[in-house]
């Protein structure tokens, strides 16, 4: 790979490489927006697009789970255990990424079975993934997949366990490659990168790839769940524990994590007007799509700065798309008539 950032941590980046199996199909687009820039009379707008990563119908969790597959090759395993939501992106992309390297997936979701399977639990049915239900998030989560791992383990098999939303230190990396990608495709100062911050795995990654090159590139976050608090703490312990992981001299304080709690507004995957509105400007501004669930509410939040004069006409601004499409026609009644 031709890598043309002169970094100070030059060969990090070669080692977190050779922490990963390689099925995700990268470098992901980058494209500008010229007619959302102009319509918002404000900085240059670029977007990003991780939701055409090459794994289910694409998303950012193909990154991280790269690293996570490359772990569970190595570990022999052949049943892939994981949870998330019913409409999970990533259980989905971990039943995905399970088949391609012929692994059985087991899915444990949170939430009731619904009557007619659709979104992304549509797609765990059609990649025959075993799917349990569960109620409510908690310890009792992971005690559950410990326990099918035991008995996968009892008929011989090798388990596998992915924690919810593959946020672990060990994943980190996949976005500070994808930061380190991203640089070497602008050529250009990104004064900006906004991405919507869940479990924190992929604010994490930014940040930390921006430290380790040196970027001044600020990196700001919508969280869609966890308080300012919670979340600044989240993205700093996951970038320190990269740090960590990997033996290198960085470290990331939560005051200096740049994360919104201002877009959560009604609750996780809860549509409002701002996010109907930020999909439905996008789709005619620019032909893309975006999901209700994440990336709808970090639009929702960069269009809110660009109104309020956060940012500087001649900033470079790079939006990273998440993913998430599948849910799109879980919204189809409220969407379908706005
Ligand atoms: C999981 C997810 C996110 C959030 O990523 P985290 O690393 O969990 O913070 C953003 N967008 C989409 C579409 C996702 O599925």
């Amino acid at each position: 790979m031709n890598v043309l950032v002169e970094s100070s941590n030059p060969q990090i980046f070669e080692r977190m490489r050779a922490q990963k199996i390689s099925f995700a199909g990268f470098p992901t687009p980058i494209q500008r927006m010229p007619r959302l820039s102009e319509l918002l009379a404000g900085p240059n707008l670029f977007i990003k697009r991780d939701d055409m990563t090459d794994l289910a119908f694409g998303g950012n969790k193909a990154r991280k789970l790269e690293f996570i597959f490359a772990d569970a090759k190595n570990k022999g395993a052949d049943v892939i255990i994981s949870t998330g939501a019913v409409q999970s992106n990533c259980a989905t992309m971990v039943a995905s990424a399970s088949r391609r390297l012929g692994m059985k997936p087991v899915l444990v979701l949170v939430g009731e079975e619904p009557d007619v399977p659709d979104g992304n639990l549509l797609l765990d049915k059609l990649l025959s993934a075993e799917i349990h239900f569960i109620d409510g998030y908690g310890p009792h989560v992971e005690g559950f997949m410990n326990h099918l791992a035991n008995e996968f383990r009892e008929k011989g098999h090798k388990p596998y366990v992915i924690p919810v939303g593959a946020s672990v230190p060990s994943t980190v990396p996949g976005y500070a490659l994808a930061m380190e990608e991203l640089v070497n495709q602008f050529r250009g100062v990104i004064d900006y990168v906004v991405c919507a911050c869940g479990t924190g795995g992929t604010q994490a990654g930014l940040v930390f790839g921006a430290k380790l090159l040196d970027a001044k590139t600020e990196v700001l976050g919508a969280s869609v769940f966890a308080s300012k608090a919670d979340a600044s703490k989240t993205v700093a312990g996951l970038g320190n524990g990269a740090a960590e992981l990997f033996g290198v001299d960085v470290s990331v304080v939560p005051g200096e994590v740049a994360v919104f709690d201002d877009y959560i507004k009604q609750g996780y995957g809860v549509l409002n007007t701002e996010v109907t509105d930020a999909l439905k400007l996008m789709a005619a501004t620019e032909g893309i799509f975006l999901d209700p669930v994440y990336t709808g509410k970090a639009m929702v939040m960069l269009i809110d700065l660009v109104k309020k004069g956060y940012f500087k006409k001649d900033d470079n601004i790079v939006f990273f798309h998440t993913g998430g499409l599948p849910e799109i026609f879980l919204y189809r009644n409220k969407l379908g008539k706005a």
